[in-house]
């Protein structure tokens, strides 16, 4: 299976990927994570990345477009892949549909995970990730174990920094002009289906495998 997650930040698309593919077997590919990963490497392109990053606006599209499909590539011949974060604009996205074009592996369906303004702005502001494996917490709805400490790999727990409540404005003002768009762009070749994303990240899920099942995507008996 090839999945798309689409939804503004906070919508839940890299707990769900995760998931996904936990579950599934599909290979994970999650932009900010990559470029999270770029940045640190603090050579002149991570510069560049770590400064879109904490200003909340996007990296330009060759620079990610080109990691991502590189990642792309290589999952193609797997069990499927989904995409967390990645396309963010048309021209990224038009970039994707050329790849999987030429490999003869389109996308099967592009989950767009519709949730609450309110619903996001809690989670982003309530959000911590682990610095080692990237596992989200939430200050009230998910807390560790240990405070500050990975239940899954004991590494520190940190609060992203475009979580600010300024880069929080900037990234939904940017979903809103560059990415939501998408959501008319694959609606017409009809990939599109909408998601309740203000559901837990289980209660997600099972929506979801009950979807893919309707739609002939997996047995019925797949959990
Ligand atoms: P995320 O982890 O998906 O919330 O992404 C964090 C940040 O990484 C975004 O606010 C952007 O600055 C950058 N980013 C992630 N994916 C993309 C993308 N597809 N295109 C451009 N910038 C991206």
């Amino acid at each position: 299976m090839r999945l798309i997650l689409l939804g503004p930040p906070g919508a839940g698309k890299g707990s769900q990927a995760r998931v996904l593919s936990e579950r599934l077997g599909l290979t994970h590919i999650a932009s900010g994570d990559l470029l999270r990963e770029a940045a640190r490497a603090q050579t002149p392109v991570g510069r560049q990345v770590q400064e879109c990053l904490t200003r909340g606006e996007l990296v330009p599209d060759t620079l990610v477009t080109e990691m991502v499909l590189a990642q792309v590539s290589r999952a193609t011949g797997g069990r499927g892949f989904v995409l967390d974060g990645f396309p963010r604009t048309h021209a990224q996205a038009e970039a994707l549909d050329g790849v999987l074009a030429a490999a003869g592996a389109p996308i099967d369906r592009v989950l767009y995970l519709e949730t609450s303004p309110v619903m996001v702005r809690s989670r982003l502001a309530g959000r911590w990730v682990c610095r080692s494996c990237g596992m989200n917490y939430h200050a009230t709805n998910l807390l560790p174990r240990r405070p500050g400490v990975c239940d899954r790999c004991d590494g520190s727990l940190e609060q992203r920094p475009d979580d600010a409540p300024q880069a929080i404005a900037q990234r939904l003002q940017v979903y809103e002009t560059q990415t939501a768009p998408l959501l008319t762009y694959y609606r017409q070749q009809g990939l599109l289906r909408v998601v309740d994303g203000n559901l837990s990240v289980e209660a997600l899920y099972q929506a979801l495998l009950a979807l893919f099942q309707r739609e002939r995507l997996l047995p019925s008996d797949a959990a």
